[in-house]
């Protein structure tokens, strides 16, 4: 039984790169553990991220994560049951913003800006999608 769970939190501002960092290298550490993989983006203080594996494995580490003191305002976006994974070869990729084609922000929402509080979990998810597709995604394992 796999699930994807994608959702958005705002980070509280002592988050800067290094604290990004700690925590993409916890997650590389933890997650193979229990057989989660997904992608992770962080764009002007908000955070996308996308889990995927067995649903206790992902429910608990959701759970966990939405107790984390460092954001904030957690909202769930999607939630599937699914034959598949689509983010299988990260443990937790990081999405290289640096290589993103404003265009591609565009395409989905009002204005060139990751606003996932502003669109629908659809188009977070047609979003991440993309990202992976245009190989914005670093951190290979
Ligand atoms: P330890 O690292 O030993 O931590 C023990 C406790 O201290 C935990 O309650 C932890 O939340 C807290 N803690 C640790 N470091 C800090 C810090 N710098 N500031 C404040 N509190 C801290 N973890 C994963 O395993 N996989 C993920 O994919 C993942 N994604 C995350 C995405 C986001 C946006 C955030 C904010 C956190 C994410 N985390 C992830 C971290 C997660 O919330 C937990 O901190 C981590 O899983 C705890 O790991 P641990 O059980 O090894 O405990």
């Amino acid at each position: 039984m796999l699930v994807r769970l994608m959702y958005a939190s705002r980070a509280v501002p002592a988050v800067d790169q290094e604290e990004l960092v700690a925590i993409l290298k916890k997650s590389k550490v933890n997650n193979p553990r229990v057989g989660v993989t997904g992608v992770l983006c962080f764009s002007e203080g908000i955070f996308m991220q996308v889990l995927e594996g067995g649903r206790t494995a992902v429910n608990q580490l959701y759970n966990r994560i939405a107790a984390d003191a460092r954001h904030s305002d957690v909202v769930l976006l999607h939630y599937d049951e699914i034959a598949e994974r689509r983010f299988a070869g990260w443990s937790m990729g990081q999405v290289n913003m640096a290589r993103l084609n404003p265009a591609l922000l565009l395409k989905y929402s009002e204005c060139a800006k990751l606003d996932p509080y502003a669109v629908s979990g659809k188009v977070s998810m047609a979003l991440f999608d993309e990202l992976v597709a245009t190989a914005a995604v670093m951190g290979q394992g």
